[in-house]
């Protein structure tokens, strides 16, 4: 079964959007095998975030990402990779697909709501950057 790391960013959290996010999971079927709320600090956002370091927004990006609570979770199921990325719509919330949760809630570029992992080989990783073994129940 695929397993892939969901996180609620600052401004989802911030908004109160955790429940919102959460049942649209549920109600796709999604399920939730492993959770919970942290605060990253610049060098944990830097690190999550390695890939895009020579991006013009990789210093805005760690910010905002360090700037408050997140909730990070791991889903799994039948492509649920490509599943949640759905559910979540495209990075830039003006071209996210209707009923998505960006197009619905996102508020800018940056601060779109929610992260998904985008193939098997970073999903893997983003979940061991935030989970060990035992905190998953799947
Ligand atoms: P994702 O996989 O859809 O989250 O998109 P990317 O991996 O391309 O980018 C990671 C995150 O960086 C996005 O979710 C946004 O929060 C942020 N981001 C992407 N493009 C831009 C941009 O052009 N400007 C700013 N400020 N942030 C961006």
């Amino acid at each position: 079964m695929e397993k892939t790391l969901s996180i609620i960013k600052p401004d989802g959290v911030k908004r109160g959007l955790i429940g919102e996010v959460i049942r649209r999971l549920e109600n796709n079927k999604i399920k939730v095998i492993a959770i919970k709320m942290l605060h990253m600090d610049i060098n944990q956002a830097q690190g999550f975030y390695a890939v895009h370091q020579e991006r013009p927004f990789f210093k805005s990006l760690t910010d905002f990402m360090s700037s408050g609570p997140v909730v990070v979770m791991i889903l799994e199921g039948d492509n649920v990779i490509s599943k949640y990325r759905e559910l979540m719509g495209a990075t830039n919330y003006k071209e996210a697909a209707e009923g998505t949760i960006r197009k619905d809630f996102a508020t800018d570029i940056e601060k779109n709501v929610v992260h998904g992992s985008d193939g098997p080989e970073t999903a893997s990783s983003e979940i061991s950057y935030f989970f060990n073994t035992f905190e998953i129940a799947g």
